[in-house]
């Protein structure tokens, strides 16, 4: 990484690496083929990581197009320059039309009655609104129902100002793997929905269902273009049975920070809030200014552990919201300013976005998204 470390305030920051969300994406852009796009989603401020930097770069490695989850999200792209296509998948919501409008955003439609009002809106402002046509094919979540497509597009074909691209979907079980039942129901549901389309017109629709599962593991599901988001980020959709290396992704995150404190305590002292850590012998133990207030969680507390000197450094006692204690008795080198990564990879010892998800028994997806907002970002230029 080539920025340097913040120089004002407390030594704790994240250092995100465009460059490996690039290969990533060129990763899914070889598994789909040239003819079909991948539109990255960088929904949610890029998973946390940072939406408009990485969006900068992916559009310069020729992403046409890109998907956010909200419309603030499409303004804040819009804001910083973005003029690609932006997909926005759930924010179209009653009282946005215009702005949808204004900012040049691309909804997925899932609902009759704001389908309508977008259309008046659209017609007010002289305006032909690009959007897609949302089905649920077992996700069950906000797609319309399939049986009602056939009375359903001609409707929406016949709204004017909108413009149909084409049919989108999403995937409920594309982490599954390769043999992925519910997967091949949904391209079979998918596939019907589109033959509704079909010989209506003769332009060229667009249609997508897969998400990252589907781009790595379904190329039945790519269709026209596919919208991959957590593969981007380095992590694998098939978590906890595959992980990034599996997929050969690239890991684009480090959270580092430093020691600013080390005390020693004699065997037997208990240590931190509740007293839920006692030292079992003389104990070398550091701070390191990070806590629950950075989304580095409470129950990491007597369960992780950071590197420092590449080596593996336990997280003692509970997590406080600006700090934590870590045992470095057995790392000799440790002094106040000595390097800490608590996520990424120091000398040969890693920890990955995966293990995290294990300590906190949750997936890599969480993780990323509750890296907190206090902790600042810097992003590498290549
Ligand atoms: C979040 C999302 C995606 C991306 O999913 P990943 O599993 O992160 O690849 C794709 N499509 C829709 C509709 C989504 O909400």
């Amino acid at each position: 990484m080539n920025n340097p470390p913040p120089t004002v305030g407390r030594p704790t920051w994240l250092e995100i690496d465009p460059q490996g969300v690039v290969a990533n994406y060129r990763l899914a852009k070889q598994r789909v083929g040239a003819s079909v796009a991948v539109y990255p989603v960088v929904k949610a401020d890029g998973y946390g990581l940072g939406a408009l930097p990485l969006s900068q770069a992916l559009v310069k490695a020729g992403a046409k197009g890109l998907c956010v989850g909200l419309v603030e999200e499409g303004a804040q792209l819009r804001q910083g320059g973005i003029s690609v296509p932006l997909v926005l998948f759930a924010g179209l919501t009653p009282g946005v039309e215009r702005l949808i409008i204004d900012l040049d955003l691309t909804p997925f439609l899932y609902d009759l009655q704001t389908a309508h009002s977008l259309s008046r809106e659209a017609v007010a402002c002289k305006r032909q609104v690009p959007c897609y046509v949302k089905v649920n094919t077992g996700m069950g979540r906000i797609g319309f129902p399939p049986e009602q497509l056939a009375t359903l597009l001609p409707t929406l074909q016949a709204l004017p100002g909108l413009q149909l691209l084409g049919i989108v979907s999403h995937l409920a079980c594309s982490d599954e793997g390769e043999e992925g039942r519910v997967t091949s129901t949904q391209i079979r549901q998918f596939n019907q929905a589109l033959t509704l389309l079909k010989g209506e017109n003769s332009r060229k629709y667009h249609h997508s269902l897969a998400n990252s599962g589907g781009t790595l593991y379904h190329p039945d599901s790519h269709f026209d273009w596919v919208r991959p988001g957590i593969m981007l980020y380095g992590a694998s959709p098939a978590f906890p049975h595959r992980n990034d290396q599996e997929e050969g992704l690239v890991s684009v995150v480090r959270w580092l920070s430093r020691v600013i404190q080390i005390r020693s305590f004699p065997a037997g002292t208990p240590l931190g809030y509740g007293h839920t850590f006692t030292t079992q012998k003389k104990s070398l133990i550091a701070q390191i200014p990070v806590g629950y207030g950075d989304g580095y969680a409470r129950r990491l507390g007597n369960l992780a552990h950071v590197l420092i000197a590449g080596r593996e450094a336990p997280v003692v006692g509970r997590v406080c919201m600006d700090l934590i204690s870590v045992d470095v008795t057995d790392i000799p080198t440790v002094e106040v300013g000595s390097l800490v990564t608590l996520l990424g990879e120091d000398g040969t010892k890693r920890i990955t976005i995966e293990d995290m998800a294990r300590w906190l028994e949750t997936i890599p997806y969480e993780v990323i998204c509750a890296l907190g907002k206090r902790v600042p970002r810097y992003h590498s230029r290549s």
